[in-house]
């Protein structure tokens, strides 16, 4: 394989460049769409070769399970979108975070978490880590005092959504950093929703930035896929070796999918982003609806922060309460006839979800109530169709 990128410095690109150009390896065939290494091991000159690649005292790939070259295209492009040095990719989005508390921590060890979190990462912090013991301290989004007062010496990370689904509350990342570093710990913020396509968290000092890159990295609906991107010593030292070890490996396949999709994340980004504002800013006219949650809307209570941190972008998300609670939001949700009923999002094609029934349903009613999750609340996750057509569409099932 030769490096095709020209001398020319990616990391001075920017990250739309980077998308659509960083991090392509050839093959001696100088194929200009990126190779497909559908294979689970590779073969060396001779014994003494195989050794010197298992010890790592030569560079090359020995086994896909955490040296695939297809798959590392994938990592250093996303790392390089996210300015960060390197980054590992993993099978899912929950399995990047499961990497995240398994590399991280040991028994009796210690995170605080946004209390506002996808459903399944709660749980994995709630029951599954803390049968292990490791306990996890939840705290509310933006109460900075309550996450100062929650680290201690044994805190190995602060993790934080931002925006949070499915309330779209902002985080003031720069803050979590400084309360992180003055304990030692990572901040690790889930970039899920926004892509680097719009904030790069690691410029506000996120010092490990997660995906689940089933969502709009891949943007199709296609794949479940995740990544960890982080300083260079930090991948090598803590996730390369929980790859070897644990396994949990994004398959070849799904990373030339994400790779190909990557091309287009800015211009799907932009577009999904005009969509969602302009049906956020209908949504809050309208009679039938309590509450917008949308940063790109004025009345957000952090819209500053979102606009400074976001590219100036609302992004492609957003919640709204209808006035008549879970009767009323299952009535609007089964009248659409554009949008899909399904609890992805992040696709082409707009979504519409009752999270307190579906994404957060396993969620105790306490957790629900208190990371404020009610039953009239409905997200969008807002698609490429013509914007009319989908304001006709929600607008007559209100
Ligand atoms: C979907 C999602 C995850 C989990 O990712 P999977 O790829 O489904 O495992 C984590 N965080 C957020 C914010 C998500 O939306």
């Amino acid at each position: 394989m030769t490096d095709s990128t020209k001398p020319a410095d990616p990391s001075a690109w920017h990250p739309d460049t980077i998308a659509v150009r960083a991090a392509t390896q050839r093959s001696q065939f100088g194929e200009h769409s990126e190779a497909l290494f559908l294979t689970s091991s590779f073969t060396y000159e001779n014994a003494a070769q195989a050794a010197a690649r298992f010890k790592g005292e030569e560079a090359g790939p020995v086994y896909s399970r955490f040296t695939n070259p297809t798959v590392a295209m994938f990592e250093q492009r996303l790392a390089a979108m996210e300015r960060m040095e390197a980054g590992v990719a993993t099978a899912t989005g929950m399995s990047a975070i499961l990497a995240c508390a398994m590399a991280l921590c040991a028994q009796g060890d210690h995170i605080v978490s946004s209390r506002s979190l996808f459903g399944s990462t709660y749980n994995l912090f709630a029951q599954l880590m803390a049968r292990f013991g490791v306990s996890t301290t939840f705290v509310g989004q933006n109460d900075l005092d309550a996450w100062r007062a929650a680290v201690t010496p044994r805190t190995k990370f602060l993790y934080v959504e931002t925006p949070s689904n499915p309330l779209l509350e902002v985080a003031d990342v720069a803050a979590l950093a400084e309360i992180a570093r003055s304990v030692g710990a990572e901040l690790i913020v889930d970039n899920c929703f926004c892509t680097p396509a719009l904030q790069r968290p690691a410029e506000f000092g996120a010092s490990i930035v997660l995906h689940s890159a089933t969502k709009f990295l891949e943007g199709q609906g296609r794949v479940l896929a995740g990544a960890i991107l982080a300083r260079k010593q930090l991948i090598e030292e803590k996730f390369i070796p929980y790859m070897r070890t644990a396994g949990p490996a994004l398959s070849a396949f799904n990373a030339w999918l994400l790779l190909k999709s990557m091309e287009t994340l800015s211009a799907r980004m932009e577009k999904q982003s005009r969509n969602a504002q302009l049906l956020a800013e209908r949504l809050a006219a309208h009679p039938g609806v309590k509450v917008v949650n949308y940063p790109g809307l004025p009345t957000h209570p952090q819209h500053q922060l979102a606009m400074r941190m976001q590219n100036g972008s609302g992004g492609a998300l957003l919640s709204f309460e209808v006035t008549g609670g879970r009767d009323h939001a299952w009535r609007v949700i089964d009248a659409v006839k554009v949008c899909s009923i399904t609890g992805n999002l992040g696709d082409t094609r707009t979504t519409i979800t009752h999270p307190a029934t579906t994404t957060h349903a396993r969620l105790t009613q306490e957790a629900r109530d208190a990371a404020g999750i009610c039953e009239g609340l409905v997200r969008l996750s807002v698609g490429l169709e013509y914007v009319e057509d989908l304001w006709a569409d929600v607008s007559q099932a209100l």
